[in-house]
């Protein structure tokens, strides 16, 4: 049997649409290296959680990708450092 259509108001619109806000990331920043990192989840730069590390970042990367990150992350972990002196 043929469903008659079903009239779609403003009202009725609004009230659907008033779920679809985005919210606002909530980020922590990682002990290691200090960049944005979503909570509970291992750090996608240098691939550490809590304080150890869990996944080898580099393995995926070109030879002269590796050197370029692994420079940049003892960079990181040395500016981390002096942060933490202060
Ligand atoms: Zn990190």
């Amino acid at each position: 049997m043929p469903l008659p259509k079903q009239k779609h108001t403003k009202s009725h619109r609004n009230r659907r649409r008033s779920h679809h806000a985005l919210k606002v990331l909530k980020l922590a920043s990682c002990p290691k290296c200090g960049q944005a990192v979503l909570p509970h989840q291992v750090c996608r730069n240098c691939g550490s959680y809590q304080n150890r590390e869990v996944i080898d970042i580099l393995a995926k990367l070109t030879k002269k990708e590796q050197k370029k990150k692994a420079k940049e992350l003892e960079t990181q972990e040395h500016e981390q450092e002096h942060k933490e002196e202060k």
